[in-house]
């Protein structure tokens, strides 16, 4: 049944051993196909052959979805011809490799040299026979199956590999069903019980590693005022692993899912407090403005955090500003609506980051004690062309000037862009027109040469 797998249903080794014991292959009375015990075997032949031709096997577990309530709804008499049609046409399309009817509704697929990528479209044949109409009675049923792949690797025996196959496929039915996943790529679950792919797993351990081996740094992207002056800098995090640079959009939603990003804010929070000291001690009166995470101000330790790097970095807290996205602003919860409160009474300033995005809500903007908007990137690289964005950009920084807001776009690129923009009246421009994020180093000598200008 659904879910119910191989090893789960707990007679492995009595299986092996019986079906090696009776030394035959055994049949399933309802398809034909081979049963566990014939399964087995077959596997145990195939891991031989493979063995000694020195090539790779894999093995398909394809589990129907929903079979139960196909039984419930057509008795055990329409469930046992839906499976019969089933095996039938699996049948037709399964060529060198042995199919095998593992339960009710489960079949294995074995398929002798095979790598990967043959699997793959192998199961896609399947997954596409399966759906296949099924008329049953005056009714048409459209079944979809779970499908789990497992390449033989070194080492391994046959159970293994078949224990691996299940197990994938158990992955692709918690996926909700109707999907492949091959074993290696099953979601794991993370620190915080969410769900994190192999690849997710790596950036988490990179971003633990970066963390201890001072791998974090932060770069510095100027916000140019219309009068060529600075409005503020905008740190933004980078993170290097062995030489290897991980860009924010991989590992901030990775330190999101596993809650790393309290901490890498925390970091970010002290660091981008202590640049703003130390431009100020080198003459620059700049604002640097960091992005603050949900999971960062839902956390009740957010205003200790703000605190101390305040503390640490003896900054004029006026000197700092927070990017927060607008949907934080109108979370009522407790939590966040008390560290807003703490963050606004020490003297920093809040900003609305990538405005215009998501659930953007032109009403709610008069509630926010937010001192700057951000107009996201969407907008801008529309421009020149989209005449109806440049006029969303006219109403934004109109309403944004009536709230006594400072209205700043991003991600200016182009000099047509920067020309529409100010146009349009927006206080401030931060992209690559006029500077890329750059490291601390740099950005000193960004400032010395654009004040001489
Ligand atoms: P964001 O806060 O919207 O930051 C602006 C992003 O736009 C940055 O990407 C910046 O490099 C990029 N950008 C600036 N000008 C241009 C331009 O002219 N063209 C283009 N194509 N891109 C431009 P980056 O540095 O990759 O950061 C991506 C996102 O990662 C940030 O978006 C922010 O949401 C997040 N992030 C970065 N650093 C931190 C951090 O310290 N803490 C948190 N919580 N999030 C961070
Ligand atoms: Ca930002
Ligand atoms: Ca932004």
């Amino acid at each position: 049944m659904g879910g119910e797998g191989f090893t789960r249903k707990g007679f492995r080794l009595f299986d092996f051993l019986f079906s090696l014991f009776i030394g035959m292959n055994s049949k399933d009375n309802l398809t034909g196909l081979l049963d566990r015990f014939g399964c087995l075997q077959a596997a145990e032949k195939l891991l031989t052959t493979s063995l000694h031709n020195k090539t790779s096997f894999a093995v398909v577990w394809l589990d129907l979805d929903r079979f139960k309530k196909i039984n419930d709804s057509f008795g055990h008499t329409g469930g046992d011809a839906v499976i019969r049609n089933l095996a039938e046409r699996l049948q037709r399309v399964v060529g060198r490799s042995v199919i095998a009817r593992m339960s009710s509704d489960e079949f294995v697929f074995l398929l002798p040299e095979c790598d990967r990528p043959h699997a793959e479209s192998f199961s896609r044949l399947l997954a596409e026979t399966v759906q296949e109409l099924i008329p049953i009675g005056n009714m048409t049923l459209c079944p979809t199956a779970s499908i789990g792949i497992a390449i033989h690797e070194t080492g391994e025996t046959s159970l293994d590999v078949l224990e691996r196959a299940d197990r994938a496929m158990g992955a692709a039915k918690s996926k909700g069903g109707n999907c492949i996943v091959c074993s290696g790529d099953e979601p794991t679950p993370g620190r915080l019980g969410i769900s994190l792919a192999r690849e997710e797993l790596l950036i988490e351990s990179n971003l633990h590693v970066a963390l201890e081996t001072g791998g974090l740094c932060l770069n510095y992207q100027p916000l140019v005022r219309a009068d060529g002056s600075i409005e503020a800098v905008e740190a933004l995090m980078r993170c290097s692993v062995k030489g290897e640079n991980l860009p924010p959009a991989k590992f901030i939603p990775v330190a999101e899912k596993t809650g790393l990003v309290v901490r890498l804010g925390e970091w970010s929070l002290l660091q981008g407090a202590l640049q703003a000291q130390m431009l100020q001690n080198q003459g620059y009166q700049i604002k640097v403005a960091i992005n603050v995470s949900r999971a960062q101000l839902t956390s009740p330790k957010f205003t200790q955090a703000l605190n101390a790097a305040l503390i640490c970095s003896n900054v004029n807290p006026a000197l700092l500003e927070l990017e927060l996205t607008e949907s934080l602003f109108m979370d009522i919860s407790n939590t966040v609506q008390m560290n807003l409160r703490n963050a606004i009474a020490t003297g920093v300033t809040l900003s609305i980051d990538d405005f215009g995005t998501g659930y953007s809500c032109l009403a709610n903007l008069k509630d926010i004690p937010a001192r700057k908007l951000k107009l996201d990137r969407a907008f801008v690289t529309v421009l020149p062309e989209d005449a109806r964005a440049l006029a969303v950009v006219r109403a934004m920084v109109q309403l944004g000037h009536e709230l006594d807001m400072t209205v700043v776009a991003e991600g200016c690129e182009r000099q047509e862009e920067n020309d529409l923009l100010l146009e349009a009246g927006v206080d401030a421009i931060q992209g690559y027109f006029y500077a890329k994020p750059m490291p601390e180093q740099e950005l000193v000598q960004w400032l010395q040469s654009w004040s001489t200008k």
